[in-house]
């Protein structure tokens, strides 16, 4: 059985999707920001906390987990710069509890969702595994630590672990079922979609003099179902034992503006936005692209959906979103 902690949440809940069709899956959220109802009923659901010794012992000693897949965590820049606490304690604290726990009950494979946020302001193109890690925010410091701790585990007590670091991961799953749904919403994808569907009245780019060919910033958009394949990949990889400790990105390897990401919702949708030029949001770099050909090489891994079919999907959703 696979304990996928954070599995109501919006990556969690597209991962638990595909991997019940091979493995029994127990879910564990606390529904913080999590949806009960995105999580597929095919999955045993535990409503705890992973930082709570009770729920995790509970869980532990009641069945036979072989891998943990860990999506819990606070993920918004700008918030873990003004409530830095609340992520160390939940992203590091919390999730260092879980870890004992696993050594506890000798579980020993852990797939970790870090994040593009560990690079920094990174000084080359496109990003690979070797570019150097230096976070400029606590949610990119609180990913590297927990990054930095599994290899320390991993010397002094044989954990074996994929970290997978996502870029910008949208879209919603193909069965219309589940999609993205965060309150507030501060993603740019969904946020240009309520526009367009008018739950919103403007979109606002936040700014239009960064260094690039159009001025706004450039992300790596990712489809949340190539990511939840990745997972799965990843999972197969440390079952068989053909990786122990690896990272790898999780990316399209091609880089979109803001402005991009916006003409290609009105072209997909065939409605036009309402978008006014803004300031500079704190801690965004101009530019993350990542090279995921190290994923390809070793795991065979790549993402087949482009921008336009990440947005169709999360139009579907939106349209009709069920929480
Ligand atoms: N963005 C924007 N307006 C919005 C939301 C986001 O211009 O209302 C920009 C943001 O500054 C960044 C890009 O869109 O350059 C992607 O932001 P998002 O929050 O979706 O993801 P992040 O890159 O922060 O993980």
């Amino acid at each position: 059985m696979i304990l996928v902690v954070g599995g109501a949440g919006y990556i969690g809940s597209h991962l638990v999707k595909e991997l019940v069709e091979t493995e029994e899956v127990i879910v564990l959220d606390n529904l913080s920001t999590g949806h009960r109802e995105a999580v597929d009923q095919r999955a045993v659901f535990v409503k705890g906390d992973l930082g709570d010794k009770e729920d995790l012992d509970m869980i532990f000693s009641s069945y036979p987990i072989k891998a943990v897949m860990h999506f819990a965590a606070y993920s918004l820049v700008g918030e873990s710069v003004v409530e830095p606490a609340k992520y160390y304690q939940n992203n590091v604290a919390a999730t260092l509890t879980l870890l004992q726990t696993m050594m506890k009950y000798k579980v020993k494979n852990f797939i970790f969702s870090s994040t593009a946020a560990t690079y920094g302001i990174p000084d080359v193109e496109i990003i690979d595994e070797t570019t150097v890690t230096s976070p400029i925010n606590p949610y990119g410091r609180s990913k590297l630590m927990i990054e930095q701790i599994l290899a320390d585990f991993r010397n002094a007590y044989g954990l074996n672990y994929v970290v997978l670091r996502y870029f910008n991961a949208a879209g919603a799953h193909g069965s219309g079922e589940i999609g993205e749904s965060h309150n507030p919403e501060t993603h740019l994808i969904p946020i240009v979609l309520q526009q367009l569907l008018g739950t919103r009245e403007k979109i606002a780019v936040f700014g239009s003099d960064y260094d690039t060919h159009d001025g706004t910033c450039i992300r790596d958009y990712i489809h949340v179902t190539d990511l939840a394949n990745a997972h799965i990949r990843a999972l197969e990889a440390l079952l068989t034992g053909k990786k122990s400790a690896e990272v790898y990105n999780l990316g399209n390897g091609l880089g979109y503006s803001v402005k991009e990401v916006i003409e290609t919702c009105e072209k997909v949708t065939g409605l036009k936005a309402n978008v006014e030029m803004a300031d500079r949001r704190a801690g965004d770099p101009a530019r993350l692209v990542a090279s995921s050909e190290k994923i390809f090489g070793e795991l065979g891994w790549k993402a087949e959906r482009n921008l336009e079919q990440i947005i169709a999907t999360a139009w579907e959703w939106h349209q009709n979103q069920k929480f």
